[in-house]
């Protein structure tokens, strides 16, 4: 069992600066839970907090079930890889893993089984008698891993242990590490700026901004359902399209209107905007939810079409990413490939209304 709990933490610098602000949540035994937000947000002081580098300024930290507050961090049975790795430059990879043990005067003949162990399931079996220096990044964030995998210990921690990494193998460890999660059946905590990380590889997403948790849920929940402005906009690349809007009644139902876009509501959602009729609000829809119309199945003239202006084309090969305009409304699309849009023509596009969102203009938070 590894359960790690928060209650109402906060975490305050030098009595001024409040780096994490009454943070509650539960990582479940055998979670990957990914801490995810901007720069400065407070995530790697959470985790510090979690393995006791950083004492915690006010609230409770329980592992299984009992609080640890005041516990030494080797105590916690916790292992934490860095974003440097901090493998120790003069060590073999060999006594970079074993060194842990070696302080707990763990037998020789265990040592040397675990260390085998763990390098043949990370593949780097043949690298035990190199230095670090003779390493790639790849191998040497290997090592990293392995050094925490042979003290098998209750939560792993990762720090950004991707970020040193080149493009293509950060795709490749991500799968390695949702992997060894399985393999290991290990209860892991693992900080982020990264959106694509976090969706790839997490159960549960705690979303964190200036301190204060934004929201918790599932890839899927966050993606889907974002709680606020903030994390529409900070899941999902290139971000959610937002439109200054005013809900109206017309023609015996709701519309969106802004300065350049009249967009009919699905009756379905209708009964949770009744309390929003002619008021203002953020109108929010992904960019992946907006079709040429030429490509686009079964469009209703009038109700979700609207003719846009092509500012730039961004062909990605598998898709085309456009920068519209329509009226005085920037759009961002991402179309199928095939698109004729042409910089400076206009062209018919085509909103899925289903999948919008309504956000409250004063509070940010999601209406709908
Ligand atoms: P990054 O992704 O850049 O590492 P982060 O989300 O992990 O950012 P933290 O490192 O937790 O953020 O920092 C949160 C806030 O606390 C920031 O405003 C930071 O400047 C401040 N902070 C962090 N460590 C200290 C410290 N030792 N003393 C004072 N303030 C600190």
């Amino acid at each position: 069992m590894a359960q790690v709990h928060l209650e109402h933490v906060w975490k305050i610098y030098d009595g001024k600066v409040e780096a994490v602000k009454d943070a509650t949540f539960t990582i479940e035994d055998k979670e990957f839970v990914v801490l995810l937000g901007p720069s400065g947000c407070g995530k790697t002081t959470t985790l510090r907090m979690i393995a006791g580098l950083e004492e915690i300024t006010r609230g409770t930290l329980k592992i299984d079930g009992k609080v640890v507050n005041d516990v030494e961090p080797k105590d916690r049975d916790i292992a934490m890889v860095f974003q440097n790795y901090a493998l120790y430059p003069h060590m073999t990879v060999f006594d970079n893993m074993a060194f842990g043990l070696k302080l707990r005067k763990v037998p020789k003949d265990e040592i040397n089984r675990r260390v085998r162990e763990a390098a043949k399931i990370l593949g780097i079996e043949q690298l035990l008698d190199r230095k670090p220096r003779q390493l790639s990044g790849g191998q040497r964030q290997r090592v990293a891993v392995g050094r925490a995998i042979v003290r098998d210990p209750k939560v792993f921690l990762f720090d950004e242990p991707l970020s040193n990494l080149d493009a293509k193998l950060r795709v490749q460890m991500r799968s390695e590490l949702k992997k060894l999660h399985h393999r290991l059946e290990a209860t892991i905590v693992y900080v982020t700026h990264d959106q694509i990380e976090a969706m790839t590889m997490a159960d549960k997403i705690i979303v964190m901004k200036d301190g204060v948790i934004q929201q918790i849920g599932t890839p899927n929940e966050i993606y889907n359902h974002p709680a606020n402005i903030f994390v529409a906009g900070f899941i999902g690349s290139p971000a959610m399209n937002f439109v200054e809007s005013t809900i109206i009644k017309d023609n015996g139902g709701l519309w969106i209107k802004s300065k350049g876009l009249k967009l009919k509501i699905p009756a379905k959602f209708e009964e949770k905007l009744t309390d929003y009729i002619d008021k203002e609000v953020i109108f929010g829809i992904r960019p992946e939810n907006i079709y040429d119309k030429m490509f686009a199945i079964a469009p209703k003239e009038g109700e979700n079409t609207a003719t846009a202006k092509v500012d730039v084309v961004e062909p990605l090969g598998s898709e085309t990413i456009l920068h519209l305009m329509v009226g005085e409304d920037k759009i961002i699309a991402v179309v199928d490939p095939k698109t004729e849009a042409k910089e400076e023509q206009t062209m018919d596009i085509v909103f899925d209304m289903n999948t919008m969102h309504i956000f409250d203009k004063e509070t940010e938070k999601s209406i709908l």
